[in-house]
């Protein structure tokens, strides 16, 4: 190789090397410049935001839950809303959780809400404040109705996703959760008070479910609004015997009145003509966690139901939502948010705005998506039948006076002990605004435990006062 090759072999590897350091360069500064800005873990970021005061977590109707004082972090409510705030600690450490972790760059007005130009103008810079759309009187009622019980209690509001109330039973005081020897008996305690039980708890949905297995019947015409199908007491389906709640039959119902009365013999009849595929592409509709809550949530574990499931009982015992069919309490909501919607549901979400110092507004929620579950006619079907669930069926404790209420009671199996009371309602019917779901633990049925709470939240939401006279007990026949 003579001198002029080398040169030029030597020329050829600089410009390599040269547009290696600019490739690098430009990845850095130009492409993940933005996620840079906003890592927790900028220590640049994590300075400024010692020197700013964390804004508020407010409620929607102004309930501060949240806030920074001489001493620290407070949270006036303590417990009662210790899954929603989580606890925060300075930018970039790692003991925080909930809404003070997943907005810490909002409460700070670091990264993206960091404005240079507002605070040389205005002077020492500020936090911004968060406002969420929790209403403090509904998610009071929701917490009042838990807090003796295990279980999780929320309220959405189906029209556009917004969360009213999100409660969680056993909690936790957020205000001294980061005290070491708290911190130790906490975690320690086997009915994990940390646990968001709304959104990452995860159970069967028991009879719940039947919404989902008429809305499935209906939309495949596998069954008629006003066919009538017979429930003796007992059924039997390739050679297992099915038992209906009601020995001795609930007789001919239509497939509405099989899900008032929950007759579990309908229900194995409707899942026996649905199959093995069309249960499972249901399975597959349903919602799935959404980024816009800005919490950890849990995706609902689906059986297989494989080739065998068809011979077997599986298909049976998922269309009445036990076997190996789990969900969250807030996918149970969004559910039931189709069904008043037309058959579509908004992705949740919790932070109506986001607010300066000088009360400017700095971030709007942006809508939300939405996702069809099923026909505008189908889901008027499925709302008609849980009208009539809690008008003339097994929901009637989510009865309220002067307000159309639908509903659908459950009790879920559970290896571990008592099953699971569950309750599902909305109103008003006519023109739904709240959709409640209320999950206890460990209770054995839904009528007497959940419904109660439930038509509660709902009374709060809708302000309906209570009526005095004959309601007598504090949340109408708690243990009943
Ligand atoms: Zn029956």
């Amino acid at each position: 190789m003579d001198l002029a090759q080398r040169i030029k072999k030597l020329a050829r590897l600089q410009l390599v090397a040269m547009l290696g350091i600019v490739a690098c360069l430009s990845y850095w500064q130009v492409i993940r410049a933005a996620h840079l800005r906003a890592s927790p873990y900028n220590q640049r970021l994590a300075e400024r935001a010692r020197l700013v005061p964390r804004g508020s977590i407010l409620t929607r109707d102004g309930q501060v839950l949240a806030t920074d004082t001489t001493e620290g972090r407070f949270y006036p409510l303590g417990e009662s809303c210790a899954h929603l705030t989580g606890y925060g600690a300075a930018l970039g450490q790692t003991s925080k959780a909930g809404l003070e972790s997943e907005l810490e760059l909002a409460l700070a007005a670091v990264g993206p809400y960091e404005d240079r130009w507002r605070d040389l103008i205005r002077g020492k810079p500020r936090g911004h404040d968060v406002i969420l759309t929790i209403d403090s009187r509904v998610q009071e009622v929701a917490w009042e109705g838990l807090r003796e019980l295990t279980g999780a209690a929320l309220a959405i509001d189906p029209r556009n996703g917004a969360v009213l109330a999100l409660a969680s039973s056993p909690s936790f005081d957020p205000n001294r959760i980061r005290e070491s020897d708290v911190w130790k008996a906490v975690s320690a305690r086997t009915d994990a008070p940390l646990l968001a039980r709304p959104l990452r708890g995860l159970y069967r949905p028991g009879a719940v479910f039947k919404i989902v297995t008429l809305a499935a019947g209906l939309e495949a015409g596998v069954i008629r609004p006003d066919e009538r199908l017979v429930c003796r007491g007992t059924w039997v389906n390739h050679g297992h015997k099915v038992t209906c709640w009601k020995q001795e039959g609930h007789g001919d119902l239509t497939p509405a009145d099989a899900l008032a009365q929950s007759c579990d013999i309908v229900f194995a009849k409707i899942a026996q003509r649905l199959g093995r595929e069309r249960l499972r592409d249901w399975l597959g509709r349903l919602p799935q966690p959404a980024e816009s809550l800005h919490l950890p949530q849990e995706a609902p574990r689906v059986p297989l139901l494989d080739e065998d499931a068809e011979a077997s009982q599986e298909l049976v015992q998922v269309s009445c939502g036990e076997d190996d069919l789990l969900v969250t309490p807030m996918c149970v909501a969004l559910l039931a948010c189709a069904f008043a919607e037309q058959g579509r549901w908004h992705e949740p979400y919790l932070v109506h705005q986001v607010i300066d110092a000088w009360g400017e507004l700095v971030a709007d929620h942006p809508e939300t998506r939405q996702h069809r579950l099923t026909t505008a006619a189908v889901a008027q079907e499925v709302l008609e039948a849980m009208e009539q669930a809690v008008d003339r069926g097994t929901a009637g404790r989510g009865r309220i006076r002067g307000v159309r209420v639908a509903g659908k009671t459950g009790s879920a199996e559970n290896p571990e002990g008592k099953a699971h009371a569950w309750f599902v309602g909305l109103a008003p019917v006519q023109e739904p605004r709240v959709v409640v779901v209320v999950l206890v633990e460990n209770v054995g049925t839904g009528r007497g435990y959940a419904a109660p709470i439930g038509r509660e939240i709902i009374r709060a939401a809708l302000n309906v006062p209570r009526v005095a006279a004959g309601s007598g007990d504090r949340m109408g026949a708690l243990a009943g």
